[in-house]
């Protein structure tokens, strides 16, 4: 069997999630009239102490209502310049909400007060004023990097105080609670919505939830319809989602160990290299160049070796540790590595 390390998306929905599935009580969520969904945004809402959630099919989805319940069109969204809103959104911020996005670049993905408020522009003749600060926590392309929470409520506390709103890409903020060892809703009580995935390290098959106030729940609930995110009966899947909120985060130290693990196991290994300390949660990217291989020509020799992963750059190479990883696969996988570094030509 392939070990499978290219996401967390890909986990498979456990037997108790495909218990829920079958029982789960459902009614017309476009008349708000499904039970299990609103079970769902109810305890999202009260696991992350804001007033209201809504379930979205996916993340970008999620992201992409952010970024339109608080901006108008013609203003300039600050994001960090590898972030998901940026770069893997197909760029919705533009299409959706007509903004622009303002890339500041963090090398380790976390992003400072000192770093944004110098781009934060009020109305003025010669450039678009900011509507929108969007944060990632955990950072994915810099590896799963964990913005502390005093970094975080600095930056809300600075773009609140200039009227400016903040939306947390939480894609994985279960991820960077864990890491911190505070619940999410300290982490996140000073950002005005976030986004987080029920479909990654948590496990559920679909789904992803948007929170924030009562009122912006509202709204971003006609901008869902209009984006086609109207689901009926979807208490089918919201049923799994509660399986992943409520039982999920507190297995997620195990994905980290997992990925502490691999990162050791990389950083062993003549050819390649990874940056000390980078690996803080469950991602885990490292450089081929020492192999003489691209990124992408590593990643094959680990396919043909049993190990699946996505090359995320020129020369790297991404793991994502998640529940269908066992601590003997990434074992394994650290075995994989070996070969495929060792049959590399620069190494051979
Ligand atoms: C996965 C991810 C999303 C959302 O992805 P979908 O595939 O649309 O659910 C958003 N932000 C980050 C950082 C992600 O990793």
């Amino acid at each position: 069997m392939m070990i499978d390390l290219r996401s967390d998306t890909v986990t498979k929905p456990t037997p108790a999630m495909r218990e829920a599935m079958r029982n789960a009580k459902v009614g017309d969520d476009v008349y708000g009239e499904d039970p299990t969904v609103n079970r769902l945004e109810r305890r999202a809402a009260e696991i992350f102490g804001k007033e209201a959630a809504l379930f979205v099919p996916t993340g970008s989805m999620g992201n992409t209502l952010g970024v339109k319940l608080h901006t108008q069109h013609g203003q300039e969204i600050l994001c960090e310049a590898k972030s998901h809103v940026m770069n893997y959104e197909l760029a919705m911020a533009g299409w959706f909400a007509g903004c622009l996005c303002r890339t500041v670049a963090a090398g380790n993905g976390i992003l400072t007060w000192d770093m944004v408020c110098k781009h934060i522009k009020p109305l003025s003749p010669h450039w678009a004023p900011t509507g929108l600060i969007s944060l990632e926590n955990t950072h994915n392309m810099a590896g799963g990097t964990v913005t502390p929470k005093a970094v975080l409520d600095e930056i809300c506390d600075g773009a609140h105080a200039l009227g400016v709103p903040v939306h947390l890409d939480g894609a994985r903020v279960f991820n960077a609670a864990t890491a911190l060892g505070i619940p999410v809703r300290e982490l996140t009580a000073k950002v005005d919505t976030v986004m987080f995935c029920l479909s990654k390290g948590l496990g559920a098959p679909v789904g992803s939830m948007l929170t924030g106030t009562r009122d912006a729940m509202d709204r971003a609930r006609l901008y869902r319809k209009r984006l086609g995110g109207g689901m009926r009966q979807a208490g089918v899947l919201a049923a799994p989602g509660l399986i992943a909120l409520e039982e999920m985060p507190a297995r997620l130290g195990e994905d980290h160990a997992n990925a502490r693990l691999l990162a050791d196991g990389v950083a062993a290994i003549p050819g390649l290299t990874i940056e000390p300390g980078r690996t803080q949660t469950n991602i885990v990217i490292f450089d081929t160049a020492g192999t003489g291989l691209t990124g992408a020509a590593f990643a094959a020799a680990l396919g043909e070796r049993g190990v699946l992963c996505n090359a995320v750059s020129e020369r790297g190479v991404r793991f994502v540790t998640h529940y269908d990883v066992s601590r003997a696969a990434c074992e394994a996988a650290i075995g994989a590595c070996a070969e495929a570094a060792q049959a590399a030509p620069a190494l051979r």
